[in-house]
């Protein structure tokens, strides 16, 4: 299951949340009841936790960022990791 992270624009808290991805976001910080938003973080990886999960940032970074192109020549990243199996 994914662990998604949240943040109450009231009070600044911080949490995680497992949640199957057919769940609803939360809206409800568990610390002051204020509005959470689901921190959507593009590119540190910190979000899709669970064990299994494919992690998009994990090793070495991709070519695509430096040359354009990725490792297996696409101009666009893959969905899944095929360089080096
Ligand atoms: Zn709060």
């Amino acid at each position: 299951m994914p662990t998604y992270e949240y943040e109450c624009d009231q009070c600044n808290h911080r949490f995680e949340q497992q949640q199957s991805i057919k769940d609803e976001a939360l809206e409800k910080c568990p610390a002051c009841g204020g509005n959470v938003r689901r921190i959507v973080s593009g590119g540190s990886g910190f979000i899709l936790k669970s064990p299994g999960a494919t992690n998009r940032n994990a090793g070495k970074s991709c070519s695509l960022e430096e040359t354009g192109r990725t490792c297996c020549g696409a101009t666009s990243r893959c969905s899944e990791p095929h360089c080096g199996s």
